[in-house]
């Protein structure tokens, strides 16, 4: 378990000042004019030795990320972009830096901006993000006047300008290229790639977008060093993350802790335990709706790490990590997931626009048990004709969510169907497992 004086977020409860006195006072904004001084190669070479990964679900080497950027100065400039636009269900934890934790987001762009030689940066900032917004916009207004950032940052010469942009509310917004397309006032619609945006990103310059909690990791990582960053967790697992735990629980919480922590460890020890008990756990999906679910044998043992979640065919995704009782309707509760990515659906790709359909409205009937049993080959053949075949990843984490309940769960399927079939269940029925949970019946 990562120690107290191992916690990168020393402020995510906002128990104390998030503005800059309280921020320097943590050792914020504490000697970034010297990690500046390493220059982009060295800063580079550092966040490779970390090991960190993309905080936003991608999971992608932030320092091989960066080291694909040009390494001299052209014409045209580098933009850095945050993407600030979280919105994948079960995720909390970028609004918790954004209000609590501005000056790590602001200290962690300006040194990301010398490795990948970008003057400004823009954040791009979920619409219904108010009051963070409000956080980031102060914190901006402190840095410019404590000469922070701006022109001749930190005294260093170097100058560096930042912008928040608020998002319209799309969910698909979240998504790289999307994103890029909101900020230059297009509709937000993903991009075709290649090209990457690290050659034609925003206004079709190169382009970097990270997410906050990996921009927000960057001042400690480089201040205590990538190696004891690396070390905090089993070795190219890439140190600390924050969890959010939500759903059945006795205390849902985000928490930073170290990878490769058991999942069952993680939630007993922070958010209190399963409500009812760990014999009342039915399901987790382990990080937002987008990647799939995990059945309570599998949860019984897991670690919460890239290579052991991959193994039982799951991801760490965005570290949220949705804890689902005996009393949850399994199968209704995919249908709604899958109805909303139907609603988030740009609509470009066919498989993506009438896949995510498709899924929902068998999921819909199979809830009732209103299918016949050959349908659960056919919900998984329609998952295997949106992954790989869309432009962005919201097919395939569409796909992934119904995948991952046909692989996991299909006997609980197959019993809804029997029991309609055998006429034991009303049209229209939906939760058939409540009345069995004493928790549930209290
Ligand atoms: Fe749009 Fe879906 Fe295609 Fe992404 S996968 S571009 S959301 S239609």
């Amino acid at each position: 378990m990562l120690s107290d004086q191992d916690r990168m977020f020393t402020n995510l409860y906002g128990l104390h000042d998030p503005f800059l006195a309280g921020a320097r006072a943590r050792g914020d904004w504490d000697g970034t004019a010297a990690v500046m001084a390493r220059g982009q190669e060295a800063i580079i070479a550092e966040m490779k030795v970390s090991g960190l990964r993309g905080r936003g679900g991608a999971l992608f080497p932030t320092g091989i990320k960066w080291a694909i950027m040009p390494k001299v100065d052209t014409p045209i400039p580098n933009y850095l972009v945050i993407n600030a636009d979280e919105g994948e269900p079960g995720t909390c934890k970028d609004r918790d830096i954004l209000r609590h934790e501005p000056h790590k987001l602001l200290e962690g762009a300006l040194i990301s901006s010398v490795a990948i030689r970008a003057h400004v940066c823009y954040v791009y900032i979920r619409g219904e993000f108010h009051a963070e917004a409000e956080a980031v916009q102060r914190a901006i207004d402190e840095a410019y006047a404590a000469g922070l950032i701006g022109k001749n940052a930190c005294g260093t010469g170097w100058d560096f300008d930042v912008y928040i942009h608020r998002g319209g509310g799309a969910y698909v917004c979240g998504e790289q290229t999307a994103l890029l397309e909101s900020i230059e006032g297009k509709k937000g619609m993903p991009r075709q790639r290649p090209p990457s945006s690290a050659t034609v990103g925003l206004y079709g310059c190169p382009t970097r977008v990270n997410n906050v909690e990996t921009v927000a990791a960057v001042p400690v990582i480089m201040k205590r060093g990538g190696a004891w960053f690396a070390g905090l967790s089993a070795p190219k697992e890439g140190g600390s993350k924050i969890f959010c735990i939500s759903g059945h629980v006795n205390k849902p919480c985000n928490v930073e802790e170290a990878l490769g922590i058991s999942l069952r460890e993680l939630i007993e020890t922070y958010a209190g335990g399963v409500r009812g008990g760990w014999d009342n756990l039915q399901a987790v999906i382990p990080g937002g709706v987008s990647v799939p679910v995990l059945p309570k044998h599998v949860c019984d043992t897991v670690t919460l790490d890239f290579d052991a979640l991959k193994e039982v065919k799951a991801s760490l995704g965005t570290g949220a990590i949705i804890v689902i009782d005996k009393s949850v309707d399994l199968i209704d509760t995919f249908a709604r997931i899958e109805h909303f990515f139907m609603f988030e659906s740009c609509g470009q790709c066919t498989p993506c626009r009438e896949g995510t359909g498709w899924m929902m409205r068998i999921l819909k009937r199979m809830t009732e048990g209103r299918a016949e049993p050959e349908e659960i080959d056919l919900l998984d053949s329609v998952t295997r004709q949106i992954k790989g075949y869309t432009i962005c990843s919201l097919g395939d984490a569409a796909a992934q969510a119904a995948g991952g309940l046909v692989r996991n769960f299909r006997p609980l399927i197959e019993e809804r169907i029997a029991q309609y079939k055998a006429g034991h269940r009303e049209p229209g029925a939906t939760s058939g497992r409540a009345a069995a949970n004493p928790v549930a019946a209290e």
